[in-house]
């Protein structure tokens, strides 16, 4: 173990995702000592379209990360297309936001910034260990069980005022002290893949756009990031994973083969490493039913990931979450009443951009929509755009 776990933390995180990195960091300045936990070693990839929606920017300064992304090499994204089987193409331009544009960046990269950023402020970070459950105390939560080496090593226990689940969807520690209420089923099922890709000029996404390539029942989403790689991320049924057995390549080559833009991508591309996947992709809210624990980013809730807003939720989740942290730290604090604040203030700044990507996504989602409005050439980008712009509203403070 490289550091003593024998004393109490004042706050274990559970996963070194976005929303946990950067409470971690938060906390960790403001003089918390603070344990992080991640069964991955960073820098690891992830599952992720790997587009920051500019409003990024503004959270990615305060945690003191903007000249450090600004260095990655990151793909500045203006502009967003959507194209349809029949090859109709609907583009609208990102307004507001002081003209800052969106950011393609690899997951790889920004969460190992923000893992090393954690660690300099002094955050005890723990890789390759997986947390399996919550340590309850007299009906609180007061530290965590977990594994080493990636989950297959040894158990052990680690103590804490405050335990955090930051571990992303599907999380253990969630399922273990509280509930999940799903918001939003997408019918048809859907499951999500990525991969990185090298793209020839030619059959690249044109600089500065993300792409969104409509094929029955879901689509692929593009990204270019750091390094001239493309990120392909589709979002498509689980009933085409049964179909395919499970065979991604051969589920790219039938899906793909409905969209001609992304036929031409899949066809001239070189994948530079293996698919990632996701299964059971919903809108869920969740609620912890023990005191002593808080729940941060896709744990706490997630939104359609059409949006693109799911990272930059993720890091404003763990603005909003560190101030209730740091109260709950305090000698007399009521951890239930602070719970259910958070929760409520958790709520009220992310509601409205959650509804707003879910309505996204039933209209967007479907082709023949598409193909109506891209008829009308002035009117809806102009309305593609202003929508969203919606779902990024700044913080109410
Ligand atoms: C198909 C798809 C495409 C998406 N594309 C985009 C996009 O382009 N832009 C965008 O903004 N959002 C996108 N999102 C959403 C975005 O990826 C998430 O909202 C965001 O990553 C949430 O951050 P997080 O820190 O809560 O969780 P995560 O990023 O999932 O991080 C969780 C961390 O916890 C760790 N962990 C897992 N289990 C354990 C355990 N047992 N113990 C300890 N640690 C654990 C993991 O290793 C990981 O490091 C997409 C989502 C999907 C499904």
């Amino acid at each position: 173990m490289p550091f003593d776990i024998s004393q109490p933390f004042d706050v274990i995180i559970a996963g070194a995702g976005l929303a946990g990195g950067s409470l971690a960091l938060r906390l960790a300045r403001s003089g918390a000592r603070v344990a992080l936990l991640d069964p991955a070693r960073f820098p690891r990839e992830k599952l992720c379209g790997e587009f920051l929606s500019p409003e990024a920017w503004e959270v990615l300064d305060r945690l003191g990360l903007t000249r450090d992304v600004e260095r990655s090499g990151y793909e500045p994204i203006h502009r967003v297309r959507l194209t349809t089987p029949r090859a109709r193409v609907l583009e609208a331009e990102f307004t507001g936001l002081d003209g800052l544009p969106g950011i393609g960046l690899g997951r790889s990269v920004l969460d190992n910034l923000l893992v090393q950023h954690a660690r300099a402020a002094g955050v005890e970070i723990l890789e390759e260990a997986r947390v399996t459950g919550p340590v309850v105390h007299q009906g609180c939560v007061v530290g965590v069980q977990a594994r080493g080496a990636g989950g297959g090593g040894p158990p052990f226990e680690l103590r804490a005022t405050v335990t955090v689940a930051a571990e992303g969807r599907h999380s253990s520690l969630v399922r273990q002290t509280g509930t999940t209420r799903t918001r939003s089923r997408f019918r048809p099922r859907l499951f999500g893949m990525k991969r990185h890709l090298n793209v020839p000029g030619a059959a690249a996404e044109p600089v500065g756009t993300v792409g969104l390539h409509l094929v029955p029942g879901g689509y692929g989403g593009t990204c270019r990031i750091e390094g001239g790689l493309t990120n392909l991320c589709a979002l498509l049924p689980e009933s085409a994973l049964r179909t395919h057995r499970g065979q991604l390549d051969r589920l790219a080559d039938n899906l793909f083969a409905a969209n001609p833009a992304l036929t031409r991508l899949w066809e001239t591309c070189q994948p530079t490493g293996p698919w990632k996947t996701v299964a059971g992709v919903r809108v869920e809210a969740s609620t912890p039913h023990l005191p002593g624990i808080f729940y941060t980013g896709d744990c706490q809730g997630t939104i359609d990931p059409l949006g693109g807003q799911g990272m930059t939720m993720a890091l404003l989740g763990g603005e909003t979450l560190a101030p209730f942290v740091t109260a709950a730290l305090a000698v007399d604090a009521s951890l239930v009443s602070l719970q259910r604040d958070y929760r409520a203030a958790w709520h009220r700044r992310f509601d409205r951009r959650i509804l707003l990507c879910r309505l996204f996504h039933h209209i967007l989602i479907n082709p023949r929509m598409i193909d109506l409005a891209s008829a009308f050439k002035t009117l809806a980008p102009k309305l593609l755009a202003a929508g969203f712009e919606q779902t990024r509203d700044r913080p109410a403070h």
